[in-house]
């Protein structure tokens, strides 16, 4: 890492600090790439701007496009096929890793998909009442639970 503040050039190493770009409490990691150094004042003007609800805010951001990334995958992989709704949903998470692998997406932990899998699959279903398709699926999806 440089001996030097990353955005004014202090060079002075007692001053320099290390700054965590996406915060501990947010499960922002110790390695190289979360890590930037600053002098004392640079620090403490970013902790200034990037308060809690700063970073609360950007993590909904997040969020919304995780959420958007489990839609894209049951539009394309489940509501289309009626067998593969039948297979468990460990296997579905197993098909979601595959699909952000083949987008080059990170994909998010178990419990999370879960958690957007439902949500999203019971929202789908709403929308589309109309629909026999949906309707197999959102029955299929109640044997799975
Ligand atoms: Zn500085």
């Amino acid at each position: 890492m440089i001996d030097k503040c990353f955005i004014c050039g202090e060079d002075n190493e007692h001053v320099l600090q290390q700054h965590h770009i996406v915060p501990r409490w947010l499960d922002g990691s110790d390695r190289d790439e979360n890590l930037v150094r600053l002098c004392a004042n640079c620090h403490q003007a970013i902790e200034k701007i990037y308060t809690r609800q700063v970073f609360l805010r950007l993590e909904s951001k997040f969020t919304d496009r995780v959420t958007q990334l489990v839609a894209d995958f049951v539009d394309k992989h489940i509501t289309h096929t009626d067998r593969e709704t039948r297979t468990r949903t460990r296997d579905v998470y197993d098909q979601f890793v595959e699909y952000c692998r083949q987008r080059d997406s990170r994909p998010i932990d178990r419990p999370s998909f879960h958690r957007e899998f439902r949500t999203l699959t019971t929202s789908t279903v709403t929308i589309k009442e109309n629909s026999t398709k949906t309707r197999k699926y959102y029955t299929d999806l109640r044997i799975e639970r």
